[in-house]
């Protein structure tokens, strides 16, 4: 009918097709047991299309509950899944996601009130003395996302049909950076404007717990990497240069251990953390290089499994 809308079917079909592709080559897999999640946790966050909670907490499929709306914003809808998930699927931790730059937060309801059909301006302003206010009342719109969060957190701990010992906290995401910042991170900042005027402090410190997560899981990560000091954040870019490709497992962990080796004795990270805690004044040209281990497993095995067997009769 129109073709825009066509090609777009024949991406997510197409999608689908890769996705299959993988599921054969063992990439990707779809077999997961039963409906109730790996973690008794649901996670409400916006639908900014940037925000893609698995891969941001490094998820599988089935792992957790994912709730999104415009803004994360507690609703009756989002009651009724809550109390599924509680109650069907023993949710018992809710996080409200939000995030920096939400589209909710520079919703022009002046504009929208132009664009919006005389159904949904009549649906809207049904009650309402003071229109304006009840476009606020039904977009849900808000001026703050950090106040926001804590807004939404506190809708849920008020109602009275979520249970007492269901826990309910808040966390912000930043699709610029990547970073998930905790409750304990946003409590010393009751609104935006004092976040972002600290935000280049937060990073730093964000910088000090990657520093010790790859310290602490360095047997874990294998690889040759340059650890760069930017001024907002760590950034890893990756050097595969003299990683080979090696065509059996057995290869392949010689090639790690070989890897695990070479990495000097003088813990390379503990230059990094020298070289970060110059912190923003640092001079940028000087890049130390440190090997940080990643694992690498070359994907070389294709077998394909029946997927559907002809019955003899046929
Ligand atoms: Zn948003």
């Amino acid at each position: 009918m129109n073709d825009k809308f066509e090609d777009i079917e024949q991406i997510l079909i197409e999608g689908n097709k890769q996705y299959q592709w993988k599921i054969i080559q063992e990439e990707e897999f779809n077999q997961i047991d039963g409906k109730i999640p790996r973690y008794p946790v649901l996670i409400l966050t916006c639908m900014d299309p940037r925000i893609d909670v698995y891969r941001i907490f490094q998820l599988k499929p089935g792992d957790l509950f994912v709730l999104r709306n415009s803004g994360n914003v507690y609703t009756e809808d989002v009651l009724r899944s809550v109390l599924v998930a509680i109650h069907k699927y023993n949710i018992q931790y809710i996080v409200v996601l939000g995030h920096l730059d939400c589209g909710m937060k520079k919703l022009h309801l002046h504009d929208l009130t132009n664009k919006l059909t005389d159904f949904a301006f009549k649906k809207i302003g049904r009650s309402g003395t003071n229109f304006y206010l009840e476009l606020l009342k039904f977009f849900k719109a808000f001026a703050d996302e950090i106040k926001n969060i804590e807004n939404q957190v506190q809708k849920f701990r008020n109602a009275r049909e979520i249970p007492t010992d269901i826990k309910i906290t808040g966390m912000l995401y930043d699709p610029h950076t990547g970073w998930v910042f905790r409750d304990e991170e946003l409590k010393p900042y009751s609104n935006y404007e004092d976040f972002a005027k600290d935000f280049r402090n937060i990073l730093q410190s964000k910088k000090y717990e990657l520093i010790d997560y790859i310290e602490s899981n360095q047997d874990e990560i294998i690889g040759e990497n340059v650890l760069h000091d930017v001024e907002t954040l760590m950034e890893i870019d990756e050097n595969r240069k003299n990683i080979k490709l090696v065509e059996s497992t057995k290869n392949q962990e010689s090639a790690i251990s070989d890897k695990l080796e070479e990495i000097p004795n003088e813990t390379p990270i503990l230059n990094a953390n020298k070289f970060v805690s110059r912190g923003v004044h640092s001079n940028l040209i000087s890049i130390p290089k440190i090997k940080i281990p990643k694992i690498f497993v070359p994907k070389i095995k294709v077998h394909v499994p029946v997927i559907y067997k002809k019955s003899e009769e046929d």
